[in-house]
C-alpha cells in the first residue's frame, strides 16, 4: 500500500493507470516507474509540480546514474 509521501495518508485514490490522488491533503501523485512526481492541484485545475519538496536533486541524479548502469 503506497503512502502521500506529504501527509503520510493511505487514503489513496487511483485516478489513471499511473495517477493517483490524496485524499489527506489533495495532491495529485504520478508514478512513472520508480519516479514518483508529486503535483498540487490549483483552484483553476492546473497541476504545479511539487517535486522540489519532496525529491531532492541528488535523488534524480541517483536515478539517472541507475539507468546508465542498466
Ligand atoms: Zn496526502
Amino acid at each position: 500500500m503506497m503512502r502521500c509521501p506529504n501527509c503520510n495518508s493511505k487514503d489513496i485514490g487511483k485516478i489513471g493507470s499511473h495517477q493517483f490522488y490524496c485524499w489527506g491533503c489533495f495532491i495529485e501523485l504520478t508514478v512513472n516507474g520508480e519516479k514518483m512526481s508529486v503535483y498540487q492541484v490549483e483552484e483553476d485545475g492546473t497541476l504545479s509540480s511539487l517535486d522540489d519538496l519532496f525529491f531532492e536533486d541528488e535523488a534524480a541524479h541517483n536515478h539517472v546514474h541507475e539507468q546508465l548502469n542498466g
